[in-house]
This record gives C-alpha cells, structure tokens and sequence, in this order.
C-alpha cells in the first residue's frame, strides 16, 4: 500500500494507484485522478448527496435527465432543492417558488415525497455504516465519518475507501455523492463543498492555515448573516484577518462567539464525530399560502404543527426539553423564540401549550408567512413527562392523548381531529425542508 507518498494518488473512477504525475489514469483514461501529499494520513470525512431530492426523483424517472428539475411547494412555496441545470439557471435553494418560475420557466416542478428521501437516505446511511461505526448524521443526506482506525478492517486507507463508497452509492443507489476529506470536521464539511457535483476534495493539515486565510468569514461555522454583518462593520471580511486578532481580543469583542473564530480561524476544530447527535432537534412547520396574523387563524395550524412533532418522536421514542417556535414575518425576517421544560416531553399537548404561551406574545398584528414549532434537547423517552410532575389538567390531556394516539394507529391520522384542527387544515401545506 502507498503511503505517505507525496503527489501519489489513485483514479476515483477505476481505484488504480497513480504512481507518475499524468493527467489521466494510466489504466482507464479518466481525468478523476485525486493526489495529495497528505491523502493517506486523512481520516474525517463529510459526504453529502448531490442536489439530494431532485436526484431521487431523476433516478426515479430517466425522462427528466437532461431538464431543469426543482423539488418544492406550490405557488407560495420556496425551492427545497434545484437540480445542476436548474442552478446554473440560477435556481438556488430556499428561493421562492415565483422568483425560481421566473429564472427558469421550464423547470419540471415535483413536489417533495419526504417518505421516498428519508428511505434513500437510510440506504444511503447503512452503506456509511457499513464503513465504520462513527457516521454523524447532520441532515437526511449528509453526515460525517471518522475512518481512522479503519485501515486494517478495509485494508485500504479512509481516502480510498471514501472513492470506493462514492462509486458504489452511484452504482448501487443510482444517485451521486461529494466527498470531503481532512483532519477536521470544519474543514471535512468545507472540502465536501467544494466541487459538487461529484466532487472530493482534500484539505490537509499543512495547507489549512493559509487555505483559510483566503476564505471569507461566513465560511466559518455559526457565522451568519447577521453575524457577518457585524464583523464586517468591524472591517472583517476574510478569515485571514481574523487569523491576525489575539484570542483574548475576539472574546471580548464577540463573547463565545469570539472563542470558536479564533479557533476555527486557525483550522482547530476538536469536535468529535459523534454517532449520538443523530437528531438534534425535531419540528415541523408551514408556510401560509396567505399571510396571517390573527390567534385564531394561527392556533389551530401550531396545534396540527404540534402533533405532527409529537407524532415523530412517538414513533422514534425520543423526547425533547426545549420547545423552539418560530415565525417567519412577511417580510421574511425570522423569529425564533424557545423554553426550557422541567422535563423532557414527547406529548403534543405539552409542545402545544408551551408554543401557545411564545405565540401569544409574537401575536402583536405582525403578519406571518411561516409557523413552526419544535423540539431540541434530545434525550430517550424514559424520563419523558412524568405523571406525578405535571399538573392534574396537564395529566387528563396527556391521558386523553393516549387514548387519541391508539385510535389513530388504528383507524388512521384523520380518524380523531381535535377542536383546534378541525377543519382549520386548509392554509396549511406539508413541511418543506431544504437540502443542498
Ligand atoms: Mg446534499
């Protein structure tokens, strides 16, 4: 096996080992030739699905190979994913449905079948797992891999075994996959991004610092746009002058915030990949196909909204602390509000009371254009919503839940409606997650 050679490296279409500086593969002729001085002391790895959910459905129907395809809601709704074609038309993620129309009136629309994508992604998942029992899941198509260790089991190093399970999802799954590979997951996730479609990319250890000189600072984890905005008004654009500021500078200047900048700045990220976080959070929300602002009309969708959340932890056995709302205003500003329970919930009627009492103060005349409600802080469900703490009204409704619960699995969801839904489903579209 090469190792440590410098400028070795092999073909990602045939796996062949390129010992000589050639452009193409000495056996098969491809260009997909991967070198790098540090590609065999390489082990966290980041892969995500190419263009995930328009991928699936242009596996599922070869006419729409070669067309702009955009998975995505109806008239109101926003772009959850835009395959290649769409993009380089300029169809991005999280576009609203007209503005997508408009960049790109030929685009085949498909609404999301999230049944079909998360049983890819679980697909996709076991074959991860299948290389090591250190996958993360970030998203539905994404997750992080820690293969060190891994190279006596596969008799290959991780870099090789990366471009073997690219090359099996595509063959086996029919979809394809970016890989990113370094010595960190900031810089793993950085890589996977690189060069999509199809793409794998290396960041090492000696290249890092100076790579991220060049980088803007939005590149770093947690910063956003708001984020970015006030840096900038600090004159910091790239990540090369955050480099140059003492870490006892950046905290006073920005808090926690001001710790990690030094940090990933300078390409020193000690986050484990951690199989545990698979779910950090469970929420599920709606975009109105009209703006609304009064209680009545938003009350019923928090409580069909609810239930759905339960629902999914219900069926996971998983319980969350912290019941997130969030809102989204007309003007497309977001507002996220959150409370911490005493105790982990998995039942509707808590997430539901709890949303309520956060909405009741955002209800101000305001005009929303989205409503969700969530849970995070995760744990099992064992020491979910215990009977002795929850007050006696919050004990009948948790009882009349179960009794509702074991109707629904038998009868069906539409089976029992409760006051606040009935008949109220009408403004209310499925969920619309977004994916890259
Ligand atoms: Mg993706």
């Amino acid at each position: 096996m090469p190792v440590n050679a410098s400028g070795q490296g092999f073909c990602r279409d045939c796996l062949a080992l390129q010992r000589a500086e050639t452009r193409r593969c000495t056996a098969c002729g491809s260009p997909r030739l991967l070198r790098h001085p540090e590609l065999y002391s390489l082990a966290i790895a980041h892969i995500d699905c190419d263009a995930f959910y328009a991928a699936v459905e242009k596996r599922d129907n070869p006419t729409l190979k070669d067309k702009p395809v955009i998975i995505g809601g109806g008239k109101r709704g926003v772009v959850s994913t835009a395959c290649y074609i769409a993009r380089i038309n300029g169809v991005r993620s999280a576009m609203p449905m007209f503005k997508a129309l408009e960049a790109c009136p030929e685009a085949v629309v498909i609404k999301p079948d999230m049944e079909k994508y998360v049983r890819v992604g679980r697909e996709v998942r076991a074959m991860m797992q299948a290389l090591t029992p250190l996958v993360e899941p970030v998203s539905i198509d994404e997750a992080f891999l820690d293969l060190s260790g891994t190279e006596r089991l596969h008799g290959q190093p991780p870099a090789l075994v990366l471009a073997r399970f690219a090359r099996s999802v595509e063959k086996e799954i029919g979809i394809s996959v970016s890989a990113g590979l370094s010595y960190c997951k900031f810089l793993a996730k950085i890589a996977s991004d690189f060069r999509k479609p199809r793409g794998f990319s290396v960041i090492g250890r000696e290249e890092a610092v100076g790579f991220l000189a060049e980088q803007p600072v939005t590149m770093i984890w947690g910063v956003g746009k708001a984020f970015a905005a006030t840096l900038e008004r600090d004159g910091l654009r790239t990540i090369g002058q955050l480099q140059k500021i003492d870490q006892s500078d950046l905290m006073r200047r920005y808090g926690t915030m001001g710790n990690r900048l030094f940090y990933l700045s300078r390409g020193q990220d000690e986050r484990r990949v951690s199989p545990d976080h698979e779910a950090k959070s469970v929420s599920a929300e709606t975009t109105f196909d009209t703006d609304l602002a009064a209680t009545g009309d938003l009350v019923p969708v928090l409580r069909a909204l609810s239930e759905k959340v339960s629902l999914r932890l219900k069926k996971a056995g998983i319980a969350g602390r912290t019941v997130v709302l969030k809102l989204k205003t007309q003007d497309f500003k977001t507002r996220t509000r959150n409370r911490q329970l005493a105790d982990p919930t998995r039942l509707a009627d808590r997430i539901f009371q709890t949303g309520l009492q956060m909405l009741s103060k955002e209800t101000d005349g305001t005009r929303y254009r989205l409503l969700g409600i969530g849970v995070s802080d995760l744990s099992d469900d064992g020491k979910a919503d215990p009977p002795d703490l929850v007050d006696q009204q919050a004990r009948k409704r948790a009882l009349a839940e179960g009794a509702i619960d074991s109707l629904r699995d038998k009868f069906g969801r539409k089976a029992v409606e409760t006051g606040y839904t009935f008949g109220k489903g009408r403004n209310a579209h499925p969920p619309e997650p977004l994916d890259d």
